[in-house]
């Protein structure tokens, strides 16, 4: 059945909230003032036809948004989603106290930016290997074949390896009877340096026809520099297990940002958007004015970028990661760079932090980069209790940052710059880079 809504509400994340048979839905891929038709049976409502469009409202987005749900923003222009994503901020920041008008730095190319694709597999009704992303709360797989978002060499690299895996006939991997081969596939592409790693994600270490895979892809010179299968026999939806078995080059790719040059393993961490990284980057460390003097912290380091970026203003940086692996690739990462100042543990953030409190280390600086989830109120404590001047925090959840802005402003940091970067054009997600220095308490 199909209900139609005037003038619709939009909340930030371009869904309308409308009513039907008194409970609130969310009907997604909306822009604020439209009238839409919605088709009301089953389980979440969906939107059928909008009636009347927004001016903002774009035509030549990705077909498969509704179905596939990974970008909340690819319906409306780019102009308009920074404007969404400006208020968002402004909105939810408006009580932290120092912030007046916060700015979206915006992206070069807001499509075709991610250096990272990761694809699941399923055989088609016309019994081909192909490839596609999750259905928003499902495990049915939509079919996509050329993503907007994804490097457009990721694109070609994919849909060529589907040709030759149909052509070998290796069964994709099936979640419900167990049985299959191929469960993923896992693209990292260097748009600077042009190395591109092709990763095929298998349910253990048996890939019959491996080899006649490997030969007819790489006849294709498709520029992949290397090629490597990943043993995933673990029952969830992460992508990657944690053996790789290396087919054809070194394992791994370079990428290059700004100056430096990085080491990228299949499972680091990287930042998905090259270009935006720089960016990012250059901010922070424009916001922390490190001095020769200082020593710096860069808490959450991941493959030690940041640390890198930080080091030749510093006198001394101490990065530290919770992953091991990473914390190796780091260390590589500043020999490669040609630092020494740099010296990276591996350790949780937290515990890392409260012992720095313990030993009372001087520290000047303080940059941190959290996953989604923020940070901890102890990191935060052992940063009120350690002192260092100021604290740059990048975050990629507004939400958390907001929780863990509070719990800084009761360790007396307050919040001197903010500003977002659309390092996710086209989905809702918004990066914050923060500045808090510390306002000694009135006695
Ligand atoms: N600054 C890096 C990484 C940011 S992503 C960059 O820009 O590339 C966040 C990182 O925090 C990830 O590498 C993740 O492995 C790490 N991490 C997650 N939980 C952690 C914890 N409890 N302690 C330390 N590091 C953690």
């Amino acid at each position: 059945m199909l209900k139609e809504f005037k003038n619709v509400n939009v909340n930030y994340e371009a869904d309308a909230l409308v009513e039907i048979n008194g409970k609130k839905y969310k009907i997604h891929d909306c822009i604020e003032g439209e009238d839409i038709l919605v088709e009301v049976d089953g389980k979440y409502p969906k939107l059928s036809k909008v009636l009347k469009a927004s001016e903002y409202r774009i035509n030549d987005g990705c077909k498969y948004q509704s179905e596939c749900g990974g970008c909340q923003f690819m319906h409306m222009s780019y102009e308009y989603e920074l404007a969404c994503k400006k208020a968002y901020l402004n909105d939810l920041f408006k009580g932290i106290r120092g912030k007046k008008d916060i700015d979206v730095i915006s992206m070069y190319e807001p499509l075709n930016y991610r250096n990272k694709a990761q694809m699941t597999y399923k055989l088609s009704k016309t019994k081909q290997v192909v490839c596609g992303f999750y259905e928003e709360y499902s495990h049915r797989i939509v079919t996509v074949s050329n993503c907007m978002l994804q490097a457009t060499v990721a694109n070609e690299l994919i849909e060529n390896l589907n040709k030759v895996l149909s052509k070998h006939k290796i069964k994709p991997y099936d979640e419900k009877t167990k049985e299959g081969i191929i469960r993923h596939v896992f693209v990292r592409y260097g748009f600077n340096t042009k190395e591109a790693m092709l990763v095929i994600v298998t349910n253990g270490e048996f890939f019959p026809g491996r080899n006649n895979v490997l030969k007819d892809l790489l006849k294709l010179d498709l520029g992949i520099t290397t090629v490597i299968q990943n043993y995933n026999h673990r029952d969830t939806s992460i992508v990657l297990g944690e053996e790789n078995k290396v087919l054809y080059g070194p394992g791994f790719i370079y990428e290059k940002v700004g100056n430096y040059k990085f080491k990228i393993s299949p499972n680091s961490f990287f930042q998905v958007n090259t270009l935006g990284m720089k960016k990012l980057y250059d901010k922070a460390i424009e916001m922390a004015e490190i001095k020769k003097t200082d020593r710096v912290i860069d808490a959450y380091c991941g493959v030690g970028t940041i640390s890198i970026f930080a080091a030749k203003h510093a006198k001394e940086v101490v990065g530290v990661e919770l992953n091991k692996q990473a914390i190796k690739d780091a260390k590589i990462n500043q020999k490669i760079n040609n630092i020494t100042n740099i010296n990276f543990i591996a350790d949780d953030a937290t515990n890392f932090m409260t012992h720095m409190a313990k030993e009372r280390y001087e520290v000047d600086v303080v940059i941190m980069d959290p996953p989604r989830e923020g940070s901890t109120k102890q990191f935060i404590n052992a940063i009120g209790y350690l002192k260092p001047k100021k604290v740059v925090y990048v975050s990629c959840d507004p939400k958390t940052l907001k929780r863990d802005l509070y719990d800084f402003g009761e360790n007396d940091y307050y919040v001197t710059k903010l500003e977002g970067f659309d390092n996710f054009s086209k989905t809702q997600h918004v990066e914050c880079v923060v500045l808090l220095n510390r306002i000694e308490p009135k006695k």
